[in-house]
């Protein structure tokens, strides 16, 4: 289902409470407590340039706070050095090499191989072939961090708070979430740092999210890392800026399954996935335990 700019005006009233469609399974909890705070999979390192710690520094703290598994995850590198937050594409060898060293000196804790993907239709060969096939990556995530603006691509951090920048965000989340190469999509809910209102553009878009995941099996993330950030002022005031309840809520009436990371971008925050667990169990998630 793609969104288009067709829907009614926004419902500045319109609310969680309003929505009157909360299901809440609460069936489905039994061994979220055995996956607490022991897995992570979405890890950053000073290779992008907006984290600390190298991959030693992250297995130190992983084992201190008794993290079993490990996913290293940085921001991939591009051959063409589009887009930036990410490492030098040079760099991609020694970033695998990092990676290799600490599991090799490290045999108590498993480490894997990974990168968190931005996606354009050009790099699935790249990922396919390079980062699967000759670097062996034990798995790839798909996460959004820029949206396809008249021609140009807009951090979401500086997008406006407009539909065209919502239904833009939807529309390529929904292409990311398509792609099979991805284990799972990271915060689907970041559109909530440039989109303030929960409306009915917000719930319509949000469904369009959770269903295109429903339909591919896709899993999806809470990330943890929203809970560490600064609250941002919306209409109807202070809120983090993700993960949303609201469109957490909706995927409960979905059975999508989600996974839960810290998305650490230092070492200390490899543990700490906020009030995620909590967040899944209210709503009764599904959280999964991956394998690889
Ligand atoms: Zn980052
Ligand atoms: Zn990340």
């Amino acid at each position: 289902m793609r969104i288009e700019l067709t829907l009614p005006e926004p419902d500045p009233c319109s609310s969680l409470a309003q929505l009157g469609i909360m299901k809440v399974n609460k069936q489905r909890v039994s061994t979220l407590k055995d996956l607490e705070i022991l897995k992570n999979f979405h890890t950053h390192t000073y290779r992008c340039g907006h984290a600390t710690g190298n991959v030693s520094d992250f297995v130190k703290s992983a084992l201190q706070n008794n993290i079993t598994h490990l996913g290293i995850s940085d921001h991939v590198p591009l051959p063409d050095g589009k887009w930036d937050i990410r490492m030098p594409y040079k760099e991609l060898p020694e970033y695998v090499r990092d990676i290799e060293e600490a599991q090799e000196s490290n045999s108590e804790i498993k480490i894997y191989k990974s990168a968190e993907c931005d996606y354009a239709q050009e790099y699935v060969n790249y990922f396919k072939e390079e980062l699967l096939g000759k670097y062996k990556m034990d798995y790839l995530m798909g996460g959004v961090h820029f949206i396809p603006r008249n021609k140009n691509w807009i951090n979401c951090y500086y997008a406006d708070n407009s539909k065209e920048s919502l239904f833009a965000y939807t529309n390529y989340l929904i292409d990311v979430i398509d792609c099979d190469l991805f284990a799972f999509i990271a915060h689907p809910d970041v559109f909530a740092v440039f989109y303030h209102l929960w409306d009915s553009e917000a719930v319509a878009c949000s469904r369009a999210i959770l269903e295109a995941a429903s339909s591919k099996n896709r899993i999806l993330e809470i990330n943890g890392s929203g809970y560490r950030k600064n609250p941002i002022e919306t209409p109807r005031g202070w809120r983090r800026p993700y993960p949303i309840d609201e469109f957490w809520l909706l995927a409960a009436e979905y059975n999508i399954r989600v996974i839960i990371n810290s998305d650490a971008h230092r070492p200390e925050d490899v543990a700490d996935f906020g009030e995620s667990f909590q967040l899944a169990r209210e709503l009764g998630l599904e959280v999964v335990d991956l394998k690889f």
